[in-house]
């Protein structure tokens, strides 16, 4: 095959699906199942993707639009370097733990590598590259200069003592110190890891090379963190929430929200929603859901949560599973926990009107191809769950200056970044006629192309 070749020309598919078929209708080329093996897999409508692959399902279907070749595709969506480390630790009954550590960098074309760490059992090779190639789309749609990485370890931190997770982390950062650091790939927290976590990374670097705290993003406030971080992520889906309601002719107010994993992201997108006037009928952790049709008092369930560290339990709602709150019928379903949430078979039980992507990778592509038919927009992880990223910007140039900003500016910088990126998104949605995801994807893909073309590989 040709690599100089559009992308849009590429002879016929080897996939089966139809969900393979991008919008010229050819199908997208497959990937290199060596090169990208590894990794969980949607297998249960027959439909057979890996996390990676995914992803670059939405990129293809992006790039198909536009005029990019087959080497610079194969540039765009190759990561730049993967690390994967056997971390040991003598765990507290003085047995030897052994956990396998990722870093994947994926793109660096637009500025260091950016992204989170997970600390998750199911955390392996293949998820931690789609999350870290997601950042290099994410860091372009809102325009900050990164590019994308991510991270995590097999493990499960609701099972290890504070030391345990503190060793873990330290010898983790000793196996990756060199490839780190302000310069060249900035971790920040993600699902299983905090600001806690992100403090002892800033420590740990800083016995290698010194005072950086610029290194990780995501710490404590009084330790070099950012004022605004903590809540970033969850406050930028409500301001996405409130930016495409507009669209649709909705306020916040009056509408109705369920939203599945109450941790950092659901927790604060809850609050802010709620401080809107959203009515937050349906939420969700691993350990089951909430509902009350009249609106669930957040206040009062972020007490319970503090006390109890799950949703269920709570007097003030009663309780239903996690398959109920996807299925129910709610103005807006916000998926805030894990990726690969949704398949063809949910997708066509969902009541929602409208889908906000606060997790990373909700979605297969059958069920976005489901929800494009049905007409259930979908505003994309890549733009909806970016405030994180963006304030982890604002504290990463905080760290450099020396210098702390107060909260107002933080929030209304990041209202601004989290307002304008959506508006180029919808826009460029509505004059090429494509879905809000693919319309992100091309804005990304324009920009991190376009950087590679100046600077060079
Ligand atoms: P977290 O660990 O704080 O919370 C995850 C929540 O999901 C927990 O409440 C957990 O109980 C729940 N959960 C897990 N499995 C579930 C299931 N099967 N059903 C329902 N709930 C379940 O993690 P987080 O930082 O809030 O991240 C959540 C999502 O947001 C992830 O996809 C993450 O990649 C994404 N994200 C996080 C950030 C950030 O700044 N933390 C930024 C961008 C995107």
């Amino acid at each position: 095959m040709d690599q100089n070749q559009p992308i849009s020309s590429y002879p016929c598919p080897v996939r089966v699906s139809s969900v393979a078929r991008n919008s010229s209708g050819l199908a997208d080329p497959p990937l290199d199942p060596v090169r990208f093996g590894g990794g969980w897999v949607n297998v249960g409508t027959g439909f057979q993707m890996r996390a990676f692959e995914a992803t670059n399902h939405y990129f293809d279907k992006a790039a198909a639009r536009l005029d990019l070749t087959g080497n610079m595709r194969t540039l765009m969506v190759t990561p730049d370097r993967e690390l994967r480390v056997e971390v040991a630790i003598e765990m507290d009954s003085g047995q030897i733990g052994n956990f396998i550590g990722y870093r994947i960098q994926h793109d660096n074309a637009r500025g260091p590598f950016k992204g989170g760490l997970r600390y998750h059992p199911d955390v392996d090779q293949d998820e931690a590259r789609s999350l870290a190639s997601l950042m290099t789309w994410k860091t372009a749609v809102v325009d900050i200069p990164f590019g994308g990485g991510k991270g995590g370890m097999n493990c499960d931190p609701s099972t290890l003592s504070k030391g345990e997770l503190e060793r873990l982390t330290r010898r983790f950062v000793g196996q990756i110190h060199d490839f780190i650091g302000p310069d060249k790939d900035i971790p920040a927290p993600d699902v299983g890891t905090d600001a806690q976590v992100m403090a002892w990374i800033m420590n740990e670097y800083a016995k290698f090379h010194g005072f950086h705290p610029a290194c990780v993003t995501g710490k404590p406030v009084e330790l070099h963190g950012s004022e605004g971080r903590e809540a970033a992520t969850g406050y930028g889906v409500a301001l996405i929430a409130r930016e495409m309601l507009g669209k649709l002719g909705r306020t916040v107010a009056g509408t109705t929200f369920a939203i599945q994993g109450y941790g950092n992201v659901g927790s604060f997108a809850a609050l802010h929603l709620h401080q809107l006037g959203g009515v937050i009928v349906s939420v969700s952790d691993a350990f089951g859901g909430l509902h009350n049709p009249g609106g669930i008092d957040i206040g009062e369930l972020d007490k319970h949560v503090a006390a109890a560290r799950k949703v269920v339990g709570f007097p003030g709602a009663d309780a239903i599973t996690n398959e109920d709150l996807l299925t129910r019928p709610v103005d807006v379903l916000i998926p805030a926990a894990l990726g690969g949430i949704f398949d063809a078979t949910l997708a066509r039980e969902v009541k929602a009107s409208l889908i906000v992507e606060a997790a990373n990778g909700p979605t297969w592509p059958e069920a976005d191809d489901i929800f494009e038919a049905r007409g259930i927009p979908v505003v994309p992880d890549i733009l909806a769950n970016a405030g994180g990223v963006v304030v982890s910007y604002f504290e990463w140039v905080q760290n450099l200056q020396h210098f702390r900003w107060p909260l107002e500016q933080i929030r209304r910088e990041q209202e601004r970044k989290m307002v304008e990126s959506f508006k180029v998104v919808y826009d460029m949605a509505l004059r090429k006629g494509v879905s809000l995801r693919t319309a992100a994807f091309m804005l990304a893909i324009n920009r991190v192309g376009r950087a590679r073309v100046l600077g060079g590989i």
